[in-house]
């Protein structure tokens, strides 16, 4: 592998237990960074609207709670990564989700020269992610997200005033699991990261602005 040139671009893979923030964190380093965001979460979605067999599984997974498997999710990353300018950044949110899927990407990316590879943990107590949870909402009409928990008194979607409802996977019966699922198998992976020594951990308790500001202090990206 010694004639693969390396990029200089940083890639970031943002990890955290649902509710923590990582999608709101991982967007505003996106576009604080000019960085391509890898949503694997958007795109399951996505097909779940398509209809079909796998939209089925895809989705009854989801409404468990559960991971969709490794080859779906190594796919996704496939498609995304060969339609990305190796001159730009990635970042993903809640990706890799195992320790079988860290060792795949990070071979993808080793093999594409991507080797400058940064791992943000988004640490919150469960308690607190999961009152977060019960909290989120998402627009029906044009899907954006909204957060009851720091904006208590909307009532409608501020972009479109459609009505606010909860996603798929954020049922009440699917969280719990959700958190199972994160201990038991994404935990791991942050622990893999931490052993490689790319892991960069920040408290995701606090405000958005104050969480945003301390990622770039440790990214030493802020002007002193
Ligand atoms: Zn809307």
């Amino acid at each position: 592998m010694k004639n693969i040139k390396e990029t200089k671009v940083v890639n970031f893979f943002y990890l955290g237990p649902p509710g923590s923030g990582k999608g709101t964190q991982a967007a505003l380093l996106a576009s604080f960074l000019k960085l391509k965001k890898i949503d694997c979460g958007g795109a399951l979605r996505q097909l779940i609207k398509e209809k079909g067999y796998f939209a089925q599984k895809i989705s009854k997974t989801m409404q468990a709670g559960e991971l969709v498997p490794t080859w779906l999710v190594v796919n996704l990353w496939f498609d995304f990564l060969k339609n990305t300018n190796l001159n730009q950044g990635i970042i993903t949110e809640g990706n890799p989700r195992t320790v079988l899927e860290a060792e795949i990407l990070d071979d993808m990316l080793f093999w594409l020269g991507r080797k400058n590879l940064k791992v943000i943990y988004l640490k919150v107590r469960l308690s607190e992610a999961k009152k977060r949870m019960l909290l989120r909402r998402v627009c029906q009409k044009c899907n954006m997200p909204v957060s009851l928990y720091f904006n208590p008194e909307i009532k409608k979607c501020p972009r479109c005033q459609g009505k606010l409802v909860r996603r798929l996977d954020d049922k009440v019966s699917t969280i719990n699991n959700r958190f199972k699922v994160f201990e038991k198998q994404v935990l791991p992976a942050v622990k893999y990261y931490r052993k490689k020594g790319n892991l960069i951990e920040i408290s995701g308790e606090g405000s958005i602005d104050k969480i945003f500001k301390e990622t770039l202090k440790k990214l030493n990206l802020l002007k002193k």
